[in-house]
């Protein structure tokens, strides 16, 4: 369902235009229109969840699928030496636009892509129960 004043609804559905590589009954594969690097792309679901916490498992793993012909495609064409796959759930995490979709950031050498975090210690006991607590929903 479409939600309104959602751009990626917009676009999902052709309403608004965009550079699309692919698009089939459930997905729309566009080109970011400020991207990272060469060929950086998108995969949008084309109904609207605001992220992963709101997303069908059934079209995620039909999103997961879709990413590999994506990506086996841009690498193929593009010659990139590698890829960031990148997909961001929340404010805190850098989700500017609220409805899912998936980065596909093609890496070439002396690119300017920046994504890094700082690695942080492994406490193991606390790793252990978490692993338990978290594991059980699942
Ligand atoms: P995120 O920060 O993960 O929510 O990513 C949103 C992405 O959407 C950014 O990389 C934007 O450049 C991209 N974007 C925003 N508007 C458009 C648009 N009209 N067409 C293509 N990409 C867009
Ligand atoms: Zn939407």
């Amino acid at each position: 369902m479409q939600k309104e004043d959602c751009i990626f609804c917009k676009i999902a559905k052709g309403e608004i235009p965009s550079t699309t590589v692919y698009e089939n009954e459930d997905f729309r594969v566009i080109f970011d229109i400020a991207p990272a690097s060469k060929g950086h792309t998108l995969i949008i679901p084309k109904q609207h969840y605001a992220d992963i916490f709101d997303m069908d498992a059934q079209i995620g793993g039909r999103l997961f699928s879709l990413a590999t012909a994506v990506a086996k495609s841009l690498k193929k064409e593009l010659n990139c030496e590698g890829m960031n796959i990148v997909q961001n759930n929340g404010l805190i995490a850098g989700q500017t636009v609220f409805h899912f979709h998936l980065h596909l950031i093609p890496r070439y050498t002396g690119d300017t892509v920046n994504i890094k975090w700082n690695p942080g210690e492994a406490n193991q006991e606390e790793l252990k129960e978490l692993a338990s607590i978290v594991g059980k929903n699942i």
